[in-house]
């Protein structure tokens, strides 16, 4: 054998070895359109390549080595660092957010109460049309499309939860100031949050345009000033489940959106109980009782970026989780922020824009707001669709190509598409090719099924 036909021979059985992991990955994540499209690409690939290994004779080393240097070429291509990753761009100095004009608080303010009048005398162009929302059926009352009188009280028990243990967020340090070293600390803080269920974990220096100037909603009264003498944020991701957020728009997001925010608010409690008994101030943002707007705050704690679907991106899970906070005077060591290449890769993929059932993702480019260049997404549009669903929809977490499972195909796909635009701009059309344009959901898990 010559030296061609030994990298042929290594070049085949990878083709193999990857071609089967794609077509197995697909079937336990009971991806039929991928399996198909898996099966008519791959084994005909697979079967040329052999057939070229052990049939051609004539011109075999051109023919041969002509096709090892496209492997190599196109492996180069994909892995080398490559091409402009997009990064945040600060315009101007950034503006604050007052929690009371969220939607969540917003629907919170009860038709003739205190909050209501004062927010639409200041407001009187949003009276109107919140009204209309207001007075549609609530997530988990009867009339909405997904409404299941024993389902959707599950989700709703969770955010009942919620709201009874919203005053364990905050509390007075329990004990005199430990001496504690920073840099130790804030790996211990780290680690607990990924050992108490975490996914990833990051520390940031808090600013001003991290914390909402008056409150709206959670504890409190409407519109406290906001007072957080806080330096730094531990801010950590919890992972939604892939089979649960595939349903999407389904009343199974709902469900494990609302237990992934139980997650993250008994890690986010845990941790700020244990800073208080070393004698620091410490409080737990959890859902519906946040001070600081969170995504941004993950942002600056490395742990991912927003791209055009308004979420954070983690680079190993792209949007597909959920995000908690501790907030505390304790001396602690910020990470950094990171670019991975999804700002660029959101630049050519419009997926979930054009997957949005309430059109509030923009297809188009980013805008100015609050300081910051981004996609603005339509939190009105899409607030009120989950109302007329009767979940929180989830469908352009479920559709974002970086959502895929943790394994080791959909692994180095990222991977590739974190170093080259190349790997980039092919996996979005990968993706389309394999899962679909518009990836429809697949079954409901058992217990959920009346
Ligand atoms: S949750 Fe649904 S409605 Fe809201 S932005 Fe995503 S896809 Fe659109
Ligand atoms: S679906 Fe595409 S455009 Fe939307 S967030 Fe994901 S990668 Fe970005």
């Amino acid at each position: 054998m010559m030296w061609y036909d030994y990298i042929g021979w290594i070049a085949g059985c990878a083709l193999i070895f990857f071609s089967i992991a794609f077509v197995m990955t697909s079937v336990l994540e009971k991806e039929a359109r991928a399996v198909f499209m898996g099966l008519i690409v791959l084994v005909p690939l697979c079967f040329v390549w052999f057939l070229l290994l052990t049939q051609l004779y004539v011109y075999r080393a051109e023919i041969l080595g002509l096709g090892i240097v496209g492997i190599v070429l196109f492996g180069l291509i994909l892995f080398v660092p490559f091409g402009k990753k997009g990064s945040l761009q600060i315009v101007r100095p950034l503006e604050r957010l007052d929690e009371r004009d969220i939607i969540f608080a917003r629907m919170r303010y009860q038709e003739n109460s205190e909050a209501y009048n004062d927010y639409y005398r200041r407001h009187p162009e949003l009276k109107t049309t919140d009204d209309k929302v207001r007075r549609m059926p609530t997530l988990y009352e009867p009339g909405s499309e997904n409404y299941h009188v024993i389902n959707s009280p599950v989700p709703q028990a969770c955010f009942d939860f919620l709201e009874d243990i919203r005053g364990t967020t905050e509390a007075p340090p329990h004990a005199e100031n430990r001496d504690i070293d920073p840099e130790r600390m804030s790996l211990r803080l780290k680690g607990l949050a990924k050992y108490y269920g975490g996914r990833d974990a990051g520390i940031a220096v808090l600013n001003e345009g991290h914390t909402y100037t008056h409150v709206g909603r959670g504890q409190g009264k409407y519109g406290d000033v906001v007072k957080l003498d806080h330096k730094f944020a531990l801010v950590f991701t919890v992972e939604m489940d892939r089979f649960m957020v595939r349903q999407a728009p389904s009343l199974t997001v709902y469900v494990e959106s609302a237990n992934q925010y139980v997650k993250a608010a008994t890690i986010a409690i845990s941790i700020a109980y244990y800073i208080r008994s070393l004698g620091f101030s410490a409080r737990a943002h959890i859902d519906g009782n946040y001070r600081i707007i969170v995504p941004p705050v993950a942002v600056d704690a490395g742990l991912g970026e927003i791209g055009r679907i308004g979420l954070l991106m983690t680079p190993n899970l792209g949007p597909r989780v959920r995000l908690g906070a501790v907030t505390t005077d304790m001396p602690l060591v910020p990470d950094k922020p990171i670019s991975f290449g999804a700002l660029d890769f959101c630049e050519a993929c419009t997926k979930c824009a054009e997957n949005c059932p309430s059109g509030a993702i923009p297809q188009g480019d980013k805008k100015i707001v609050r300081g910051v260049e981004k996609w603005f997404v339509n939190q009105e549009a899409c607030y009120t669709y989950w109302r007329k669903s009767g979940t929180d929809c989830g469908v352009c977490m479920n559709v974002c190509p970086y959502s895929k499972p943790n394994t080791f195909v959909h692994n180095s796909v990222r991977y590739a598409a974190q170093h080259s635009v190349v790997a980039r701009r092919g996996a979005k059309w990968a993706d389309d090719f394999f899962y679909g344009r518009f990836p429809k959901s697949n079954k409901k898990p058992e217990w959920l099924i009346s």
